[in-house]
């Protein structure tokens, strides 16, 4: 009979050894007892989720820990922000990840999140929408606002590519930059083209907007342009259902990670206060966890919480998350039959709190499950890691490995 599984993953968790706190980590500095009893009943090892020293985001990340190969199937954020917010792209369509931002009169950028507005978005999207591309033939924009300054816009028509570059600088004090075709294609020139009438009609659209005249009246940034970045183009993959049969659900607050989910093809299960940041619903993913196990043969958990603590170098924060997922695990496996149920706890790269910034380090990763050998590691971390039985695996193999073990992986060879 087969199995099921549940994949957990602590986003940005893994880390180095922090000089100030004793050369530890945080993972390996934090109160995780109910990790450490998963670890030593369990297979543990390290994972690089691409390949030794390779910097993952954790979109490509996330696609080689739940089995695609993203040199192959990777086209860019802005399509999986798009799938992350329930947008259907088709064949042609390049989608970009969008904010509302603020620029003086000048154009010069002073936030580039707009005081990351919250009223009055729907009106100011509907007279984005009024928007009509002039500048090259058969092309129309839409766009979408997700949650506060953030959006995805999308290009449809003919004879456009992902193949350009960013609007938006990612500072403020300078200006918007201007779209650059990034090769010589004229799919590129046209999406580079229609990009920046675009973005200049935007400021037109919006400047002198009622909403953003109100804001202004009570001393609040106007979100006068829309900045654009990480062009993607439409993709497909093969669904967990296509490729192996099972039924599959996601728990995950962010969009790009909910947007790899539904194009895998999994049930996207929203959680009430699961908000993507520090203090997520903890409790509320672990109970959802548990239900949904019930009803699909594999269940995708992730926490954000643990990057946000490493984008922010924030130590003790990192501590805390990692506490507080330790907590959520022991809520969910006092809810499941280990018997009959897979857990793997692992991260889609490591945050290190010194470098800010995702790093090419292999992570911690545990299956806990029947018929594992027992790694015997009393304390799960990134030095008792590479000590352990499962060795040293890609982000790639994961799928593999838990396809096996669930009993529902096909031979290869008579
Ligand atoms: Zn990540
Ligand atoms: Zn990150």
């Amino acid at each position: 009979m087969s199995k099921k599984a549940i994949l957990i993953i602590c986003d940005g968790m893994g880390d180095r050894p922090v000089k100030e706190y004793d050369y530890k980590t945080p993972l390996e500095t934090a109160n995780t007892p109910n990790l450490n009893k998963l670890a030593e009943e369990g297979l543990v090892g390290l994972m690089d989720p691409i390949s030794p020293g390779i910097r993952p985001g954790s979109d490509v990340a996330h696609l080689a820990i739940l089995g695609y190969n993203p040199y192959e199937c990777y086209a860019g954020r802005g399509s999986l922000e798009a799938a992350g917010a329930g947008i259907q792209l088709k064949p042609g369509d390049i989608a970009f990840r969008a904010n509302f931002a603020t620029v003086n009169e000048d154009l010069t950028i002073v936030d580039r999140r707009a005081g990351r507005i919250k009223t009055g978005i729907k009106e100011l999207a509907e007279a984005i929408n009024q928007i009509k591309i002039e500048s090259v033939n058969g092309v129309s924009v839409e766009f979408y606002p997700t949650i506060e300054h953030r959006g995805v816009l999308i290009f449809r028509g003919e004879k456009l590519s992902k193949n350009v570059s960013d609007t938006d600088p990612h500072e403020i004090g300078v200006k918007p930059l201007k779209s650059k075709p990034l090769d010589d294609s004229i799919e590129a020139e046209r999406m580079a083209k229609a990009l920046n009438e675009f973005t200049e009609k935007s400021f037109h659209v919006l400047k002198n907007h009622q909403i953003n005249l109100n804001r202004v009246k009570i001393g609040e940034k106007p979100a006068n342009i829309i900045l654009a970045r990480g062009a993607g183009s439409y993709f497909k993959l093969k669904t967990f259902q296509e490729k192996y049969g099972i039924k599959t659900a996601a728990i995950a607050a962010v969009a790009l990670v909910k947007g790899v989910c539904r194009i895998a093809g999994m049930e996207i299960i929203d959680v009430k206060g699961a908000t993507g940041g520090l203090n997520t619903n903890f409790n509320g993913k672990a109970d959802e966890a548990a239900k949904a196990i019930k009803h699909y043969d594999f269940v995708f958990l992730h926490v954000k919480a643990t990057d946000v603590a490493g984008h922010d170098g924030n130590f003790k924060a990192k501590v805390e998350a990692i506490e507080n997922i330790d907590k959520m695990i022991g809520r969910l496996i006092d809810q499941l039959d280990l018997n009959e149920t897979y857990v793997t706890i692992t991260a889609d790269h490591c945050t290190p709190i010194n470098f800010k910034d995702h790093s090419g380090d292999p992570v911690p990763i545990l299956i806990h499950g029947p018929e594992t050998f027992h790694s015997e590691i009393k304390k799960f971390c990134e030095k008792t890691a590479s000590q352990g039985n499962l060795c040293r695996i890609k982000g790639i193999d994961i799928m593999a490995i838990l396809t096996n073990y669930m009993g529902i992986s096909e031979k290869f060879g008579y």
